[in-house]
């Protein structure tokens, strides 16, 4: 078996059999010529099967250390798949700070049909366990949790969930294969949005559902095709290029974000800081207002606010108001989503130039409210 880095370069993608082609190419066709009637060359009509997109499913599965893999429109088209094996009347469990428009389709679209979800601290063990129910079929986890940063043990949820007979699901996202297999830990099922750092340079939209589970595959591979999110053949040839480089970009999006964390730590103007010790996400809290925080915002020059994330370019949200804006105000404060919160995505350029910029902004807003007080 080869190793990461080999597998991202090579599985799903020998050289092209009729002409050497040593990259995948576009398969530009939405339908294939059959031999006879129902007898074809392994494909029959693109939402189905597809050359391009298989050579995607299978490096994608072969990274998460998977036998399959399914790749989609979106994320949200591959969270929209795998809720898909629900019924009406059936409990998800999920981890409580999750990405927004996880959120927002699971409890107003999802609970529509009369699906049930209960969000829980999934850091927190004994809460996870407390809310299984007898109608549980699926335990949800995001890990790094968005915006937080929380951390949920993967191994100790997963085995939990396959005491009481359900399913665990990983949003793998934001940690990647490089840093985070989920499957290895005992999770049945991975999602990703390949937009973020699997494709990595902002040009293409993609999800991808991972399984080593063979009659989940099924299942969720009819569903696929049913539903037909598929993405087009282009958009599949971006993600794997982008996914060829993904170890690389990982080590170095992480050593940068290490070098911005210890600025931001070191600065009496940041509330707090919220990283996990890995990945390249890093949220950090202004003591300010709204107001506040936007005018900080539009002081940086360098990194562009932007939703998403997982970009060669550096980029920034401000949650309360972007990602998280359809999750209600209560909520988010129950959650501790402060007004004050800002997500940063460290990319690849110079740290020393991505530094700077965060520091020149800072100079130009008030002092720390608690110091202004004081005087
Ligand atoms: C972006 C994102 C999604 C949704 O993916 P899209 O490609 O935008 O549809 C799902 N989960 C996480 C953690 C994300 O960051």
């Amino acid at each position: 078996m080869y190793r990461f880095d080999t597998l991202a370069i090579h599985a799903g993608q020998p050289n092209d059999a009729a002409t050497g082609a040593v990259t995948v190419p576009i398969y530009q066709t939405s339908t294939f010529g059959q031999l006879e009637p129902g007898v074809h060359r392994g494909f029959g009509y693109a939402r189905t099967e597809h050359p391009t997109r298989r050579a995607l499913e299978e490096c994608l599965a072969s990274l998460e250390g998977a036998r399959y893999g399914l790749a989609f429109a979106s994320g949200m088209a591959a969270i929209h798949n795998v809720l898909s094996l629900l019924r009406t009347g059936d409990h998800v469990v999920s981890t409580q700070d999750l990405y927004g428009g996880a959120w927002r389709i699971f409890t107003k679209y999802f609970a529509k049909f009369g699906i049930d979800f209960t969000f829980v601290d999934s850091s927190d063990l004994a809460a996870v366990e407390r809310a299984i129910r007898p109608e549980t079929r699926l335990l949800w986890l995001e890990t790094p949790s968005n915006p937080l940063l929380k951390t949920t043990d993967i191994a100790a949820c997963s085995a939990i969930a396959r005491t009481a007979g359900i399913r665990t699901v990983v949003d793998n996202t934001f940690a990647t294969p490089v840093l985070q297999q989920p499957i290895a830990l005992g999770a049945d099922i991975v999602l990703h949005s390949t937009t973020k750092y699997i494709n990595g340079h902002s040009d293409a939209l993609g999800g991808a559902v991972i399984t080593d589970d063979e009659s989940l595959f099924a299942e969720l591979k009819f569903f696929q095709n049913a539903i037909g999110a598929v993405p087009g053949p282009q958009d599949c040839f971006l993600i794997l290029r982008g996914v060829k480089t993904l170890g690389l970009r990982m080590a170095r999006h992480c050593e940068n974000a290490r070098g911005v964390v210890e600025y931001l730590r070191a600065n009496d103007r940041i509330a707090r800081v919220h990283y996990p010790e890995f990945g390249a996400i890093v949220s950090f809290e202004l003591d300010a207002s709204v107001d506040e925080t936007i005018e900080f915002s539009k002081r940086l020059r360098l990194w562009t606010l932007a939703e998403s994330l997982g970009s060669v370019k550096s980029l920034f949200c401000h949650p309360p108001t972007m990602t998280h804006a359809s999750v209600e105000p209560e909520v988010r404060r129950r959650v501790g989503i402060a007004d004050g919160l800002i997500r940063l995505s460290v990319g690849l350029e110079d740290v020393r130039d991505l530094i700077d910029d965060i520091d020149q902004a800072l100079a130009e807003v008030a002092s720390p409210r608690r110091v202004a007080c004081a005087g």
